[in-house]
Formats: structure tokens, sequence, C-alpha cells
């Protein structure tokens, strides 16, 4: 049950934003999606709509203005986002869980200052660990934070960090023990306005530009005391926490593009002709789909099992769960969006369909919230876990057949 929520009015009120959240789709990021990415425009202009349908704040407790709801009911949301428009999806996100890290942590001055105008989309957020320097191995990062009088100063640089091209507010993470690695690391809450903050001036990084991937820098930014949000020793453990949930819905992300590209490539097969016959009447061809709906299917199930094991808190078995579900599901996008693509012929590169944009998305996909390569070494080492304690069982039991 999520804050106090009967199941019932859990059930409701998550219809209800997802009604919404089609509204959203249908009306503001399908219509200029195409148009978006030929400009290379982020989401900024579409977030004060996403939060005025309560977008923004589906965790974050109704005290604070936010819908009370679960984790599970933010990745539907986010799959149906991405149907549409993956950067669009990630950009609600990530601006989402600024405002739930600052209302689970903050001080009442970062609640009061940031939070109601985080969740109506005036004002955005991201949150940045990622350096030119330092990408999987974040405990590498170079960003250092200095105590000084009354407060901390930061130096350093942030590369690829979602939302940081209009960002307001930034969780910003930093060495406070230079060598110190992940237990020196602090989360520190940045104004994008103060002296010291300086954004790249620069469109969108990369393929997908309604991300609003960006870089900035940090020359001497002096902040209070108070302003460090996660002190060293929990920082990391909590950030690495959250994106863990967050593979959850990039990888629901991934199913939301294959279940619109499936639906798009097979509306195509029943009109278009070729040697006298429709698409799908021809063997080849809906075998294909056929293929993608299986892999769907499967990804689907995987998200959905890990979505529940975040939400019942069973943060070991999610770590495992969620990372299957994101290397799973990325790959499968990677490889249907391609084939379902072709199966529309020259038409599935249209401007009009969002299959080209949907294919570099997966891409992304791929990297952000954990590399497919740090998700496979997570999983082995649970695969290896079960061996050890497979045969350690084994040698106990062959030690007690000997002694008895
Ligand atoms: C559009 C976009 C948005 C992003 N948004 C954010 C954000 O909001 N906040 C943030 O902090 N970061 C963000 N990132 C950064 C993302 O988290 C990194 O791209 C990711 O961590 C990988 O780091 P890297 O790109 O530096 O690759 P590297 O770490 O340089 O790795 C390069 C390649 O080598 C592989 N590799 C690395 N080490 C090993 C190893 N030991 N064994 C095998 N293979 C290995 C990696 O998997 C990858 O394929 C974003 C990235 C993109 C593309």
């Amino acid at each position: 049950m999520a804050e106090g929520l009967a199941d019932a009015d859990l059930a409701s009120a998550e219809a209800a934003l997802l009604k919404r959240a089609r509204t959203f789709v249908d009306e503001h990021v399908e219509p200029k999606a195409s148009e978006r990415s030929r400009q290379g425009a982020s989401s900024q202009a579409l977030m004060r709509e996403a939060g005025r349908l309560g977008l923004i704040g589906v965790q974050i407790p109704r005290s604070l203005g936010g819908l009370g709801l679960p984790f599970s009911s933010k990745v539907k949301l986010t799959r149906l986002l991405a149907a549409a428009d993956f950067g669009v999806a990630m950009a609600v996100v990530n601006s989402h869980n600024v405002v739930e890290h600052l209302a689970r942590m903050g001080c009442s001055d970062h609640i009061s200052r940031w939070v109601p105008r985080l969740l109506t989309g005036e004002m955005t957020g991201c949150t940045a660990l990622t350096e030119p320097q330092a990408g999987s191995d974040a405990a590498a990062m170079l960003t250092q934070a200095q105590a000084v009088d009354g407060g901390w100063r930061l130096d350093g640089a942030k590369s690829w960090i979602t939302n940081a091209v209009h960002a307001d507010v930034l969780i910003v993470y930093a060495q406070t023990q230079p060598g110190g690695g992940a237990a020196g690391i602090a989360a520190f809450v940045v104004d994008a306005q103060a002296t010291g903050f300086e954004r790249a001036a620069q469109p969108p990084q990369g393929p997908v530009s309604s991300i609003g991937s960006g870089s900035f820098k940090l020359a001497q930014y002096q902040c209070d005391g108070q302003d460090m949000l996660a002190a060293p020793g929990v920082a990391f453990k909590d950030i690495l926490n959250s994106i863990n949930g967050a593979r959850v819905y990039v990888a629901a992300m991934c199913c939301g593009m294959v279940d619109r590209a499936l639906a798009l490539a097979s509306e195509y097969g029943v009109f278009r002709q070729t040697f006298g016959a429709s698409l799908h009447a021809h063997q080849g061809w809906r075998w294909r789909l056929a293929d993608a709906a299986i892999d769907l299917e499967a990804a689907n199930l995987l998200v959905d099992h890990a979505s529940v094991l975040v939400d019942d808190g069973d943060h070991l078995r999610a770590q495992v769960a969620a990372a299957k579900a994101k290397v799973f599901a990325t790959r499968m996008a990677q490889r249907h969006l391609a084939e379902l693509l072709h199966a529309m012929g020259a038409q599935g590169l249209s401007e009009q369909h969002p299959l080209t944009r949907h294919l570099a998305a997966a891409q992304v996909a791929t990297l952000v919230d954990g590399s497919t390569e740090m998700l496979l070494e997570r999983i082995a080492r649970d695969v290896q876990g079960q061996a050890d304690t497979a045969v350690g069982l084994t040698i106990h039991s062959t030690q007690q057949t000997k002694d008895q």
C-alpha cells in the first residue's frame, strides 16, 4: 500500500494518472516529437504541462503536493511516455526524482524553496554523477568538495547529464576526501543561478535531444553546510539504490518503444500490398512481428517482476531483477526496433514515425543508469553467489556424511 492508500484508491489514482499522461502524449508530446528532434530541442517547453497534469509528483508525498503513488506507477507512466518520446520520459522522470530526493533528504529550506516549483514544472532538476573522465566507474569522480567556513566549495565538471541544458536545481555528487572512493562521495544541492555554476553553452548532447543532456562546470561554487543533501558514506549507497530503480523504468521505456513500433508495423502490414497480397500474408514478414511480440512480452514480465520487488522494498532481490530486466529489454529494443523498422520498408524511416528516434534511444538506454556490462557484472556476481552457496552446502553435507 502506498502512503496509506487502500488498494482501490491506489488503482483509481494510478488509472487517472495514466489517463492524464495519455492526454499529455496525444496533445503535447506526439504532435511535435519529430520537430523537437529535427530542431535539436530539449523537453523544457513541455515540463509545465507535465507538472500541471501531476506527472512530476507520482511518488511525492501528498502532504507536499504529490500523488503518493508507488514506484510501479512511475514505471507505467514512463513506459507510456517513452512509446512516444524516450527523451521526454527521461526528462520528466529525472526532474521527478530530484523532487523525490529533496522531499526525502532535504532540509525545510530545500523543500520550501524547490519542491513546489519543481512539481509544477516551473523549474526542472537533474542528478549529476558522470564526468568527462568518469562514467561507469562513478566512484572515480574528480569533482571536489572542500570544507570551508560555513559550508563547502565545489570544483569540477560534469557531462552527459539528463536535463542539464535547462535544469534550475542540480543534485551534484562530489568527492570530499581526494582518493576516498565511494565512501568519500557526498551529494550537494546546487543552484544554477548562483555564482560558480557555469552551464556549457551547447545544444543537447547525443542523438536524443529531448533528453536535454548537457555539461556544466563548478568553479569555486560556494554552498551552505545544509546544502550537503547526503553525507559521505550515505550518498553513494543511496544513489546506487535509486539507480537500481531507474534500471527498471529504463527497461519499461524500451518496452514502450517496441510496443509502439510493433503496433505501427502491424497496422502498416494490413494495408501495404506486395506481390498481390498484404504484408501480413507473407510468412517471412509476419514471423518478424511474432518474434518481436514474444520478446516484448518477456521483457514486460521482467519489468513487472522487478517493479513489484522495488515496491516491496526487497532491495537485494530487486538489484538483480532490475539488472536482468534492463539488459534483456535494451537488447530486445535494439534488435526489434531495427527489425520492425525494416519491416516497414522505406516508410519506417519516415519522420512521421518514431522508429529512427526510438532506435537511437535504445542505444542511449544501454548506457544510462548502468551500462550493459556493469549490469552483467552484477548478474554474474549473483550467479556465482548461488554456485558458492550450492558448493558450500555440498561440502557441508559431504562433511556431515563423513562425520556420521
Ligand atoms: C543521453 C545520456 C543521458 C545521461 N544522463 C545522465 C545523468 O542524468 N546523470 C549522470 O550522472 N549520468 C548520465 N549519463 C551518463 C551515463 O551514466 C554514462 O554514459 C554511463 O555511466 C557510461 O559511462 P561512459 O559513457 O563514460 O562510458 P565508459 O565508462 O567510458 O565505458 C565505455 C564502454 O566500456 C564499457 N566498460 C566500462 N568498463 C568496463 C569493464 N570493466 N568491463 C567491460 N566493459 C566496460 C562500458 O559499458 C561502455 O560500453 C547519461 C548518458 C547519456 C548517453
